[in-house]
């Protein structure tokens, strides 16, 4: 046996380790009783702890050794190289952090969810602080062991990005916003020209189901190789290349809940189907960041999912599913309600348009807690002075502010910017694949979603973590992470709608 074939043996060990794992969490979350929670809980633990200890053994580091020197011919694109170089990034990495402050996060991330769940119940923010404090402490000591050059930001940043700097960010993020912030001014003189009082209907839930499967299966979701079920929030999880599942959750009184939740995770399921065989088994076999996915997931969810084309063809298959509550109704009128732009509290209910906006300032004021220029104290305020300034609104009290997210509470700092990445992202990758498919769009107009998935595939999804996210962008898109093409689709899409 070759040292890159008794390292692969040993990874493939791993990677058994967390596809066990990841079905575990997808029965917690869609069929598991409320009694197994605790008993889960262990479960998951064993078996994070077995992957962890599996990969950070020094016999990993051994075998990397060994196995360098058995590819030092092949190609740096070649998967045998890329695989030894994510291996290592991700052993030295995980090397780096002391099992004592793992075991530290993880309990008081789980006491702060609970304390977090209360405190947004009760709508107070101050009997939340000293856990978000304690939280908050623990993932400098983090971003000191991972190490960093210009913030401590960038350390946790590189667990969701790897690669991605926060003075990068900040750079694409102002101009995003000084683009963003007139937009929404402008729209929110003219809310009145659009109305979603449609969407609001009744729709049977059957029915929206039967619709939601039959739109996966069009735009080329494998059920073969997946499956859908119901969760109390959506989500995509993979077991394996072929084994990639889905969740959603249906809304009888407002249609776009099942509708675009459904589109979203498809998104991400075509992505991780679309990993090469070749991978399998391998820590490649999966997404190249989380922005990358969410590229994926907004693509069809909101570029594709809410342009006109797409419901030229589905619009008259939805009026047959819901004739009663859509035989009165055009396509035109549809098309605009589907794309309703209104500030709102609640991130996750913001629309296209509005929906950065509410990451940018959490993106902001983590990187300020973090780096010690604001006080955990002085959060409330500075989260409803931040909305009055971009959206124009400011939250009545903390559960619809500052408390809102579960992110924090969980330790996911660092996390959102990649949200915003994806949505950005989403739309060069539209352009390019429609200036190279001249008949990208009269395709999609006749339902016919394979032309832009074979685009995909080829240009991201097959190399699955092959390449960092700046690289992959580039290779897929001929030039750099940009917010200008995000912004020039925002406007001339809303003028049209709006003015
Ligand atoms: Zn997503």
């Amino acid at each position: 046996m070759t040292k890159l074939e008794e390292l692969k043996e040993r990874l493939g060990v791993v990677s058994d380790l967390n596809g066990a794992a990841s079905v575990l969490g997808w029965d917690q979350q869609t069929y598991m009783p409320p009694g197994g929670a605790a008993a889960r809980a262990e479960q998951l633990a064993t078996l994070g702890r077995l992957a962890h200890e599996a990969l950070i053994s020094d016999q990993v580091g051994e075998l990397l050794e060994g196995a360098a020197a058995e590819v030092a011919g092949s190609g740096a694109d070649s998967d045998e190289s890329c695989l030894l170089r994510v291996v290592r990034r991700d052993y030295e990495k995980a090397r780096k952090v002391p099992p004592a402050l793992v075991a530290e996060i993880a309990r008081a991330t789980s006491l702060g969810m609970e304390i977090w769940v209360r405190a947004r119940k009760e709508s107070h923010f101050p009997s939340f602080q000293p856990a978000l404090q304690r939280i908050l402490d623990l993932h400098r000591d983090l971003a000191q062991c991972l190490g960093f050059e210009e913030s401590p930001y960038d350390a946790l940043l590189d667990q969701y990005e790897p690669g991605m700097k926060k003075s990068e960010l900040v750079r694409i993020f102002s101009e995003l916003k000084s683009g963003l912030v007139p937009l929404v001014q402008s729209i929110s003189e003219r809310l009145d020209r659009v109305d979603d009082a449609v969407l609001r209907r009744h729709y049977s839930e059957k029915a929206q189901w039967e619709f939601g499967v039959d739109v996966a299966r069009r735009l080329g979701y494998d059920f073969q190789r997946g499956r859908q079920d119901k969760s109390v929030h959506p989500f995509t999880t993979s077991f394996s290349i072929s084994d990639v599942r889905i969740t959603t959750r249906v809304d009888e009184r407002f249609l776009p809940t099942a509708l675009f939740g459904t589109l979203h995770e498809c998104g991400h399921a075509l992505y991780e189907q679309g990993v090469s065989q070749n991978l399998e088994r391998t820590p490649l076999a999966g997404g190249a960041s989380l922005g990358i996915h969410e590229s994926q997931s907004r693509l069809w969810e909101n570029v594709v999912g809410r342009s006109r084309n797409f419901w030229r063809f589905f619009f008259p298959r939805l009026q047959q599913a819901f004739l009663q509550s859509l035989q009165d109704v055009s396509l035109e009128s549809f098309y605009r309600s589907i794309n309703r732009v209104e500030p709102s509290l609640i991130r996750v209910e913001a629309d296209e348009v509005t929906y950065n906006l509410h990451i940018l300032l959490r993106f902001e004021l983590e990187g300020n807690l973090l780096e010690g220029r604001l006080a955990l104290a002085d959060l409330p305020e500075a989260w409803n002075a931040g909305m009055k300034e971009s959206l124009g609104i400011a939250p009545p009290d903390d559960a619809q502010g500052v408390l809102q997210d579960v992110h924090w509470s969980n330790g996911l700092i660092g996390y959102f910017p990649t949200y915003s990445l994806g949505n950005l992202l989403s739309v060069q990758l539209f352009e390019k694949a429609r200036s190279v498919i001249p008949s990208l769009e009269a395709q999609i107009d006749q339902g016919n979603f394979g032309p832009l998935l074979a685009w995909l595939r080829e240009n991201v999804h097959q190399h699955g973590r092959k390449f960092l996210p700046l690289p992959l962008v580039e290779r897929a898109t001929g030039g750099p992470l940009q917010a200008a093409p995000y912004l020039h689709y925002l406007r001339d899409k809303y003028t049209e709608i709006y003015f």
